[in-house]
């Protein structure tokens, strides 16, 4: 007797149903490996993505750090300043009550920015000499030179090259009303002042020479110097100089007049940027100063030689 269709039916039907469960399985494990692979790039990719971004963070930090430094340039500009004047200031004081042989020449030079200034700072930095730079802007206006488009860009050059800018008053108007009245000088003072400060991105000038010196004033001489005071400016005249500002008939002649100017520990020499036989003999000069023990720096609010 062959099988009854009945139990056909039924191997037929348990075949089926092992065909359809290790289908499913297979299927079932498939998916699962399929997950676990999605798993795991999705794992991988949040790695990836972890450390990009603490590569960020690490590249933001450099960035903010750099910030950082820029800003406290200025501030670490001025505190070495301070140092250093402080430093001249104390030799100088030493000096002066004689408790050092040293001495110190100020080298200034008057009536500036013009032609000759980029010649005149040039000169300086061959020998690593810091001056002073009394500025008027008469001159500049109508200066320019080879060098710059217009004088004006030297007070940048001031700056970069570590002198100190002084003010000289705007107009250096001795014969236009500068000195007719304590309001037209300082006028022509702040006029200057804040002509330093926009040509600088803000330097402040704290010390002055009156045009002509501060004879020229003449009766009105201390209620300029008390109006100086108030807005927290020193002034200074010279102890020594060429004659640059007077006529003058030679180079032997200039450097007369300064040897014979030059007799004290403490010097302060006026120069004119304007006078092509300073800017000549200017090498020189600074050798044989230095020859004869002095040393050379740029004048600071705090100097003696600067009256309060
Ligand atoms: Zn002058």
């Amino acid at each position: 007797m062959g099988k009854s269709s009945k139990s056909i039916g039924i191997e037929i039907i348990l075949i089926l149903s092992i065909i359809a469960t290790l289908y499913l399985s297979y299927h079932i494990e498939n998916k699962i490996s399929l997950q676990k692979e999605k798993q795991i790039k999705e794992e991988h990719l949040y790695k990836e993505k972890v450390s990009l971004l603490k590569e960020k963070e690490k590249e933001l930090e450099k960035v903010n750090a750099t910030i950082q430094e820029y800003e406290n340039i200025e501030e670490s500009i001025e505190s070495k300043k301070k140092e250093y004047f402080s430093h001249i200031k104390e030799l100088e004081s030493k000096i002066l009550n004689g408790e050092s042989n040293e001495k110190i020449a100020y080298l200034t030079f008057d009536d500036g920015p013009y032609y000759n200034t980029y010649q005149v700072l040039d000169i300086l930095d061959q020998y690593n000499v810091k001056a002073t730079f009394f500025t008027i802007s008469m001159n500049g206006e109508y200066c320019y030179d080879n060098k710059s488009q217009n004088c004006f860009l030297l007070y940048k050059e001031y700056v970069k090259r570590g002198h100190t800018i002084a003010n000289h008053t705007y107009t250096h108007g001795i014969r236009t009303g500068l000195y007719s009245s304590v309001n037209s000088f300082i006028d022509a003072v702040n006029r200057q002042e804040e002509h330093v400060k926009s040509q600088t991105e803000g330097y402040t000038t704290n010390i002055l020479r009156f045009p002509g010196g501060s004879s020229t004033a003449k009766g009105l001489k201390n209620e300029m110097i008390n109006a100086l005071k108030e807005k927290g400016y020193g002034w200074v005249d010279w102890t020594a100089g060429n004659g640059d500002g007077g006529r003058l008939d030679s180079l032997e002649q200039a450097w007369g007049n300064l040897k014979n100017t030059i007799d004290s520990n403490v010097e302060v020499i006026l120069f004119h940027d304007y006078s092509w036989m300073t800017t000549a003999m200017l090498p020189e000069v600074i050798e044989y100063l230095r020859n004869n023990g002095y040393q050379l720096y740029p004048l600071f609010y705090e100097s003696d030689m600067v009256h309060k």
